[in-house]
């Protein structure tokens, strides 16, 4: 062991040079022992989770070139927590979809989050809020383009949060349900739902906050919370899909206060940090293993939103499982082939495109929205799209069904139909669809 303690020593002395005193401290000082070597990992003691995931996503690599510099033998250090040594964590993947007591998405941690130069600024700044929460930056306000990861970040907060104190109120929302619930309880009569569902709480995510220019009086509403929380010390979390001073149709006083706080922006991943993010999901999500020349193929054609280039991975993955075939790169290129169409002639008015709108205003990802999954998430997206594919682009059920993986053309029908039908009572999905025609 103490070959081991000593590469971990050395290792801990050339950081020393490498960082200012001040960040040294902060993060290594506590980080001393080395607990056990096995396969080839080499288990270092940290005092804290906070630690340990910033270890991991902002220094893990220079760590890495270090111990390459010390020693010829394939090693790695595995930063651990006290806990998960009493308790070894257990291995289990989470499932896609399982969500806390707060509404939130479990898998979306900061150790999940692959940082890279486009969402450092983010992820740092992330950070910080959560050592001192509702303290040094309020709001935080994080913007950028669609399936980038504001979302992802967001929940991040929240779930370490309701991780370091589980009795701590959060709330996650997105902009337009939060009108939604204040319509309710007005048209209902009803406040006291809509007040225990927002009152006291120690923390408020609110996300995609452009939504909010759909709803007057909703500002107002919006508005007494935000300074009920910033008075109160709590923090607040915002995403949004532009700088607040660009938000159209919202109250200057509203996003004057959002910019009372600490913007930050996160911008398109290189081909690197794409690559980067690949593995991770294919490490979290998977068993296989995808060779370079694939993950590269995938992440040259997916660039502008991480939610599609997951959909890209997922989708190779599942025509290896459906038609029992090797992952190569033949047959990732025949996999993806309608993907990467329909990414190139978005800008065209042609179906492609409204599919890409269709799914981005319900954050999933155009594989999904054509795949086989019957979960409620992508069951409605999925109907509109049929709907919308009839009615605007006014294409046979049978093309339809094609291009949704192979339907047959009464589920189509059936799809249409429902829409036709709901959208009739149902005054929020009608509102859904007429947003989706505009913008294509
Ligand atoms: P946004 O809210 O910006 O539209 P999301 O947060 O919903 O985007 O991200 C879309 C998908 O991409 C999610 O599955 C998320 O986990 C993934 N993702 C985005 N950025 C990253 C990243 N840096 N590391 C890991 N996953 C990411
Ligand atoms: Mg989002």
């Amino acid at each position: 062991m103490d070959f081991y303690q000593n590469l971990w020593n050395q290792t801990k002395d050339v950081l020393q040079e490498n960082f200012a005193e001040k960040t040294f401290e902060e993060m290594f000082s506590e980080v001393n022992k080395v607990v056990k070597e096995e396969n080839g990992l080499i288990y270092v003691l940290t005092p804290s989770t906070l630690i340990k995931t910033k270890i991991n996503n902002i220094y893990s690599k220079k760590i890495a070139e270090i111990l390459a510099g010390l020693t010829s033998q394939k090693l790695k250090f595995k930063f651990v927590c006290e806990e998960e040594l009493s308790s070894p964590v257990k291995e289990v993947k989470k499932t896609p979809f399982s969500f806390n007591k707060n509404n939130l998405n479990l898998n979306y941690t900061f150790e999940s989050f692959v940082v890279g130069e486009s969402n450092r600024l983010a992820y740092v700044t992330s950070m910080k809020i959560v050592e001192q929460p509702g303290v040094f930056i309020n709001p935080l306000y994080i913007f950028g383009g669609i399936g980038l990861g504001k979302t992802h970040l967001m929940q991040a907060i929240g779930n370490f949060l309701s991780e370091k104190n589980l009795d701590s109120k959060i709330l996650y929302v997105q902009a337009n349900d939060f009108i939604s619930d204040y319509i309710k309880a007005v048209q209902t009569q009803n406040m006291q739902s809509f007040e225990e569902k927002y009152e006291n709480l120690d923390v408020l995510l609110v996300d995609d906050i452009q939504m909010l220019a759909m709803g007057n009086k909703s500002q107002q509403e919006f508005f007494k919370l935000f300074n009920d929380m910033t008075t109160r010390q709590k923090q607040i979390v915002i995403t949004s899909d532009c700088p607040a001073s660009k938000l159209n149709g919202i109250m200057d006083r509203l996003t004057s206060r959002f910019q009372m706080g600490v913007s930050v922006d996160i911008h398109q991943p290189d081909l690197n940090q794409r690559i980067n993010i690949l593995k991770r999901k294919l490490l979290e999500n998977s068993t296989k293993t995808v060779a370079d020349d694939v993950l590269i193929y995938i992440a040259e054609n997916f660039k502008d939103n991480v939610r599609e280039l997951e959909g890209g991975l997922n989708r190779v993955l599942w025509y290896s499982e459906v038609y029992n075939t090797e992952i190569t790169l033949e047959m990732a290129k025949e996999s993806l082939d309608i993907l990467i169409k329909s990414q190139k002639t978005k800008e065209n008015n042609n179906y492609e495109n409204a599919l890409s709108v269709i799914s981005n205003t319900y954050n999933i990802s155009l594989a999904d929205l054509l795949g086989k999954s019957r979960n409620s998430r992508y069951v409605l997206p999925r109907h509109i799209a049929m709907y919308i594919l009839k009615n605007h682009y006014h294409l046979t059920y049978t093309k339809i069904g094609s291009i949704l993986n192979g339907r047959d053309h009464t589920t189509i029908m059936n799809g249409c139909n429902r829409i036709e039908e709901e959208i009739k009572t149902d005054s929020q999905l009608k509102m859904a669809v007429d947003s989706i025609l505009k913008k294509i």
